[in-house]
This record gives structure tokens, C-alpha cells and sequence, in this order.
């Protein structure tokens, strides 16, 4: 029987990138989408050219209301959720001092709260089934802290102990959580940095390239795939020195301010 994987925020970026190569590889997907409609509709049409079939579901992962149509549509459709993918997420760079009430809360609730959501209401039917592996897309950000993204950072740190405590707590119903830590990935959510910003980021990591979404969808799908490993935060891929990215929110946002 074909697994059945809700991923969140599958219309542009990281997101879509899983829907693809987890529906290429056979599992039923839910893509979630919350503004971009006509992107969410084109990854449908794109697939269809290769004969594969995937649902698009329009639910803001703030909201936890729509969270728990999307997954009583997917159990009285399918009747099972084997694989969540809690990808959806937004990115902000400003000064600690500048961030507003919303800005936070806006923040917490977009990567952190939607995980929490989404995650209790998948989960009665993965402890049901005595299967279900859950993966949760954080950020470097959340291990080694970044400037100017001070909440960002904040609510991604808070995704990975989540991992951690409830890989724990559901390991002994065969049900998996791990995380997924990126390091810049070119989509989207990088647009406002130059070329040059790009090329002195890639001077600082290891392979000497932005990692493209399909290097982390590849490791979803390998995740997906294992049926051992809980627990973790995989990194993908850790810059050696992270000064550069210091350096690039420093010239932005600390141009008048001397250390
Ligand atoms: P992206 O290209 O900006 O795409 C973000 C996705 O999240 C979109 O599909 C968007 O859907 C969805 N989304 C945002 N707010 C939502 C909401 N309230 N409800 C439902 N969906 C929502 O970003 P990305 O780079 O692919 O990022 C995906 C994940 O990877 C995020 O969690 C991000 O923090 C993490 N990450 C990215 C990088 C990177 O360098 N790109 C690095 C580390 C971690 P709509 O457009 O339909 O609203």
C-alpha cells in the first residue's frame, strides 16, 4: 500500500522540491499551500505530465482550524498519514531592538506553533497505525544562533527540542521525528541577497555551492526511506565559519553603528 506524506508549504522552495521527489518515488502527497495558489496548481499540472497524481490543499499553518480540515480531508480520502513534513516557514533579518510585538508572534507562530499543530493532528492516526515519520525542516539558525535573526533563530532552536522530546515520547510507537537543519538554500527566502553576498557565502561552504532544494528534499526522502533513525538533526550543509553571513547583516543593518 503507497505511504500517504502531507508536506507544508509545498508551493514554492524546499517544500515543493519534496513533493516532487517523494511523489516520483511512489508516496501519495498532500501539498499544502497557503498564498501561492498558482504555483501550488502548476507543481500539480507539472506532475500530471509524468502520469503522477498529488492533491494541493490551500491551509495557513497559523491557523489551526484549516490544519485540522487539511488532515480530516487526507484521513477520510486516504485513510492513513504515514509521513509529515513540517516545511512551511518564513525568515526575517532585523535588529533585536527593532522587532516588534507581531514581528514575534508572527514568527513563532509561522515555524514553531504550525509544527505544534500540525504535528497533534497527525499524530493520533500514526500512534493508531503504530507508523508515521515526521520531519521537521529547521535552520543552522537554530543551532548556532544568528544575528539579526534573532527570532528566526529562536523559533528554529525551539523545532529541533521539539524533535527531540517527541522522538522520544512516540519512538515506542514505531513513529520517527527528526529534524532537517539547511544552511542557505537557493530559494525564495534568499532573493534579497546580492551575487556577491552568494559568492562570499559560498567561499565559506565546504562544497563551494548554495545548496539547491532537491539536496534537502533528497535527504527527506532518505529519511523517509529509513525505518531506525529518530531523534537526530541532520545539518545540511554546516558552513565551516559562519562569519560571512555576520559580516553581510552587519553591512546591512549595523552600517552606522561602529563595534
Ligand atoms: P520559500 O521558498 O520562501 O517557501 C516558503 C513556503 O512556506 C511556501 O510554500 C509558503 O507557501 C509556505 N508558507 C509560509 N507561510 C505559510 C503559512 N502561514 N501557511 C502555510 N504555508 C506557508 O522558503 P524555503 O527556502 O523553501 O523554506 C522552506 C523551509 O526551509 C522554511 O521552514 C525555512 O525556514 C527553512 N530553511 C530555509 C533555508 C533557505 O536558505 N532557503 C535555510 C534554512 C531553513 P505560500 O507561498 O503558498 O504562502
Amino acid at each position: 500500500m503507497k505511504k500517504v506524506a502531507i508536506i507544508t508549504g509545498a508551493s514554492r522552495g524546499i517544500g515543493r522540491e519534496c513533493a516532487k521527489i517523494l511523489a516520483r518515488n511512489g508516496i501519495t502527497v498532500i501539498a499544502s499551500y497557503n498564498k501561492s495558489e498558482k504555483q501550488a496548481r502548476s507543481l500539480k499540472e507539472e506532475l500530471k505530465k509524468e502520469n503522477i497524481e498529488i492533491d494541493i490543499f490551500k491551509a495557513d499553518v497559523t491557523n489551526k482550524y484549516e490544519i485540522k480540515q487539511m488532515v480530516e480531508y487526507v484521513l477520510q480520502k486516504y485513510g492513513k498519514i504515514d509521513v509529515l513534513v513540517n516545511n512551511a516557514g518564513i525568515s526575517q533579518i532585523k535588529l533585536f531592538t527593532d522587532i516588534t510585538d507581531d514581528d514575534w508572534e508572527n514568527m513563532i507562530k509561522t515555524n514553531l506553533s504550525s509544527v505544534f499543530y500540525m504535528t497533534r493532528e497527525v499524530l493520533p492516526n500514526m500512534i493508531h497505525n503504530k507508523n508515521g515519520c515526521i520531519i521537521n525542516i529547521s535552520s543552522v539558525w537554530g543551532i548556532t544562533g544568528a544575528s539579526c535573526e534573532v527570532h528566526y533563530s529562536a523559533a528554529k532552536a525551539g523545532v529541533i527540542g521539539m524533535t527531540k522530546a517527541l522522538a522520544k515520547e512516540v519512538g515506542p510507537s514505531n513513529i520517527r521525528v527528526n529534524t532537517i537543519a539547511p544552511g542557505v538554500i537557493d530559494t525564495d527566502m534568499n532573493k534579497d541577497l546580492t551575487k556577491e553576498e552568494l559568492q562570499e557565502l559560498e567561499e565559506e561552504i565546504p562544497v563551494k555551492r548554495i545548496g539547491k532544494p532537491e539536496d534537502i528534499a533528497n535527504c527527506v526522502k532518505w529519511i523517509v526511506n529509513d525505518a531506525y533513525i529518530t531523534g537526530q538533526t541532520i545539518q545540511i550543509d554546516r558552513r565551516m565559519d559562519i562569519k560571512i553571513i555576520f559580516y553581510i547583516q552587519k553591512r546591512r543593518h549595523f552600517v552606522n553603528v561602529s563595534f
